[in-house]
């Protein structure tokens, strides 16, 4: 099989190194086919695009989109779309201006718990300040030594319920496949075992997603266990997805898997590649 890998981040959203980097370690790493999908943002393509030509691998456009749906926080990849698409464009960009105003009342969120400088902290960490996620503050708050590492960071500050955490409204689902169908793009549920979310109300967001263009779901992910796996290849064939891969790397000590480094699509499910 392909090895594709078409989740993955750099500097221009919370990863930890540059997209031309990226495309190289996934080179070297044996990927044949990439997507860098950073959040909210498509500034890292172009790059990464060179460096990928350049060690010979093949490489399509693609972003990772905030949205919500029923007040829960869901990430949809965008694959194979025109970065130069204006409507794209603008709908990334409101997402990334309600991103730097959210942090603000983060930093204000964690001032009252006591815990002071998290706006300008986090803003040090972000290499592209239109661009500050969670990971970014996590990076911070590490750094002043409030937490030993980025994932105790999650679990006492930076998820619902914790000092941190803040409501945000994130775009719909239906501007975002809008947006990305518009581009020539193929919408994908990123990480589909990662939500919170019944069995019920995950079936009545694919239902929807799918209703308003959404194609594929990521079946294979850094984030999923193998029992994942086989849970969301069998959805992926009943609802008539196209099933993706990816790591969701981040960086080489904040990643489930190394770019590449994943287990095979289950058999009788089409890529989603297929359709590049
Ligand atoms: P945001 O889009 O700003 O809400 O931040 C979400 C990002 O935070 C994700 O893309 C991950 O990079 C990171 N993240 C979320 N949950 C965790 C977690 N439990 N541990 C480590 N990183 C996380
Ligand atoms: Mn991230
Ligand atoms: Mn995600
Ligand atoms: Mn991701």
């Amino acid at each position: 099989m392909l090895n594709a890998d078409l989740h993955c981040h750099s500097t221009a959203s919370d990863g930890l190194l540059s997209p031309s980097e990226v495309a190289r370690r996934a080179a070297a790493n044996g990927v044949e086919l990439l997507a860098l999908t950073d959040h909210d943002d498509i500034a890292g393509l172009a790059a990464a695009r060179e460096a990928a030509a350049a060690m010979g691998m093949a490489f399509v456009a693609g972003v990772e989109v905030s949205i919500e749906w029923e007040g829960m926080q869901i990430h949809v990849v965008g694959l194979d779309f025109d970065p130069q698409d204006a409507a794209l464009n603008a709908g990334l960009a409101g997402i990334r201006a309600g991103r730097v105003e959210r942090a603000r009342r983060m930093a204000a969120a964690l001032e009252k718990f006591g815990i002071g400088g998290a706006f300008d902290g986090a803003m040090r960490h972000a290499e592209n300040p239109n661009l500050v996620s969670r990971a970014h503050f996590a990076r911070y708050l590490v750094e002043a030594k409030v937490c030993k590492d980025v994932r105790s960071v999650f679990e006492s500050y930076l998820v619902p319920g914790k000092p941190g955490y803040v409501d945000h409204r994130w775009a719909s689902v239906a501007d975002c496949v809008g947006w990305i169908n518009g581009a020539g793009g193929i919408a994908v549920v990123a990480h589909p075992a990662r939500y919170k979310i019944s069995n019920g109300a995950l079936r009545r967001f694919l239902g929807e997603f799918k209703d308003f263009g959404g194609q594929a779901i990521e079946v294979v992910s850094g984030s999923h266990s193998l029992d994942d796996v086989g849970v969301f290849g069998r959805l992926a064939r009943e609802f008539g997805f196209l099933a993706s891969r990816g790591s969701d790397f981040h960086g080489p000590q904040e990643s489930y898997v190394d770019l590449g480094r994943l287990g095979p699509l289950p058999d009788g499910l089409t890529p989603v590649w297929e359709s590049f």
